[in-house]
């Protein structure tokens, strides 16, 4: 695999080794490089349950397949890639932000575009942010990401006249507190989001649906996971530009205590590979040749 890490600490881009396809992964919240000026005082242990550890490795087939893949390095707990970029909470903040705000849901439960709870009723800093620091953050790593992505996005369905984007994540087994669904509830093994329909064909979430619960696995749509800021910029099925999200169930392949890949994993990763190559059939079918 061609790993290429322009921006160290930022991102990394592995490029496809066979015949290439339109077909975009991006994983915005496994990275594990924790930035120095990061200054969280909640334990590490915890922040890091934020993290969908280890999904990037969950889809390293796909350049064998064509495909192109983009993942995060930094941890979406300093700041996450997957949110509108005027997704801040106030109340974070030192002095007011100086660009129009814009908080979502997620940002009144602790998880906006910088995040002020770890867990339930767990601060992240025991101080306010300035705002030149968290500037510095949306121009180092957030814009960074978007413009990886973007580029690639756009590269690809000028060539072959549409483009698909798989939005890799993970799930606690279990809710807690900070979950729409509330606390202590069991998830499902995936949960695909497409927005209710609107960032991709119906197709593509019909297909990932069948080829997963062919293998033995429970999906769910949109329930309770419909998708965020990736699949909302990126998919404009009217463009032939189609994103879907993907959730996976932690349980299926990591101990989420001690952040180790369990015994599962090479089961899992092995019916992801099998999806990737799926999915780049299904995209080379419906490409125009590039
Ligand atoms: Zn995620």
């Amino acid at each position: 695999m061609t790993i290429t890490r322009s921006l160290p600490g930022i991102l990394f881009r592995s490029d496809p080794r066979e015949r290439e396809v339109p077909l975009v992964f991006d994983s915005p919240h496994s990275g594990t490089e924790y930035p120095d000026d990061f200054d969280h005082t909640c334990p590490r242990h915890v922040l890091r349950t934020a993290e969908d550890t280890y999904v990037h490795e969950l889809y390293a087939a796909a350049p064998a397949h064509g495909a192109t893949l983009i993942g995060a390095l930094f941890p979406r707990s300093y700041i996450d890639a997957n949110r509108h970029v005027g997704d801040i909470d106030a109340a974070l903040l030192a002095e007011p932000w100086p660009h129009p705000l814009n908080p979502g849901v997620k940002t009144k439960m602790g998880m906006g575009l910088i995040r002020r709870l770890a867990v339930p009723k767990l601060p992240v800093y025991s101080r306010k942010l300035g705002i030149a620091e968290v500037q510095a953050r949306i121009d180092r790593y957030y814009h960074a990401y978007h413009v990886e992505l973007a580029s690639a996005a756009d590269r690809l369905h000028a060539r072959f006249g549409g483009v698909w984007h798989v939005n890799c994540h993970s799930m606690k087994s279990v809710s807690n507190g900070m979950a729409a669904e509330g606390p202590g509830v069991p998830r499902v093994d995936f949960v695909l989001g497409d927005r209710d329909g609107s960032t991709c064909a119906p197709e593509l979430t019909t297909f990932v649906r069948d080829f997963l619960t062919k293998r033995g696995y429970d999906v769910r749509i949109n329930d309770p996971y419909k998708g965020v800021e990736l699949v909302r910029r990126h998919g404009r099925p009217r463009d032939n530009r189609h994103s879907l999200q993907i959730e996976v169930n932690r349980k299926l392949y990591m101990d989420e205590e001690r952040f180790e890949r369990n015994a599962n994993f090479p089961r899992l990763k092995s019916d992801l590979d099998a999806l990737v190559g799926a999915l780049a059939t299904f995209v080379r079918e419906r490409a125009r040749a590039g």
